[in-house]
């Protein structure tokens, strides 16, 4: 970034006081605006109303906080470069129109001027006055614009030469932007798609854990020795208040209740054929 373009858009908008900013304030990081002021050397009062004035047209811009000891907003400001960029766009534009119509002035029309009072007359005035000075009565003479032309020209070529840099620092700043905008939607996109990967890994680890404790409890009921008339019981108990609970009778609820009874039958079944055999 060219601080000089910088320092003349801050000069154009907050006079000769506001170049130091320049300097001072960063275009990433926020700066407090009492730190702005001990290095500005000025009040409080007179630093916000210069970072006022040059937030008006963008070239700064801030975040506040509350204080909450003493209930009061502090403010800390960045440069908006682009923004400045942008303005100090319209600016040159502005004066580059100007000079252009300055030029064209020069080239079409006559002027003419007083040798001895150094005062200059357009075509109507010099003509209103016959050609004559109307402070001292000397015959007006055409003026020669070869000079004054090749200085304006010079002028418009030294503003068009800033134009470019401002409009070459304006696309730089545009990519940069974009690129930063495409990274944070790349990292964004990572951090999804990792919490979307980690949030599956978990229901996994949960479902295994829900099974495993299944296995646990149902090996715990063959060690309380339940009669397997009971475990029948006591099983279809559990189903049948669970699909009360669940309420609203879905047909699924009662279809998992029922499976819950049948599959408690076939446990218990299992366990006593299996102890008849020991
Ligand atoms: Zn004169």
């Amino acid at each position: 970034m060219d601080k000089k373009l910088l320092r003349d858009v801050f000069v154009e908008v907050g006079g000769k006081i506001a170049e130091p900013l320049v300097d001072i304030l960063d275009s990433k990081k926020y700066l407090n605006e009492f730190l702005v002021a001990k290095k500005l050397d000025l009040p409080i009062n007179q630093t916000r109303n210069i970072l006022y004035r040059i937030s008006e047209h963008g070239l700064v811009s801030s975040t506040r906080k509350k204080d909450k000891k003493k209930g009061w907003f502090t403010y800390s400001w960045k440069i908006e470069e682009l923004k400045s960029l942008d303005f100090l766009k319209s600016l040159l534009n502005k004066r580059l129109n100007q000079i252009q119509n300055q030029i064209k002035n020069r080239e079409s029309r006559e002027f003419y001027v007083c040798e001895r009072c150094h005062v200059e007359f357009n075509e109507e005035n010099a003509l209103l006055h016959d050609f004559m000075c109307p402070e001292c009565g000397s015959v007006l003479t055409l003026k020669d614009n070869t000079k004054l032309l090749k200085e304006m020209k010079k002028n418009l070529s030294g503003f068009e030469e800033v134009m470019k840099n401002v409009e070459s620092e304006i696309s730089t700043g545009q990519a940069m932007e974009a690129k930063k905008i495409r990274a944070k939607e790349a990292a964004e996109k990572r951090e999804k798609s990792k919490k979307r990967a980690a949030a599956k890994e978990a229901r996994e680890r949960e479902k295994a854990k829900a099974g495993k404790t299944a296995e646990k409890s149902s090996a715990k009921k063959s060690v309380a020795k339940t009669s397997p008339k009971t475990a029948k019981r006591s099983a279809a108990r559990k189903a049948t208040v669970k699909s009360a609970k669940s309420s609203k009778t879905s047909k699924t609820s009662k279809k998992s209740a029922s499976k819950t009874v049948k599959k408690a039958t076939k446990a218990s079944k299992s366990k006593s054929s299996s102890r008849t055999k020991n």
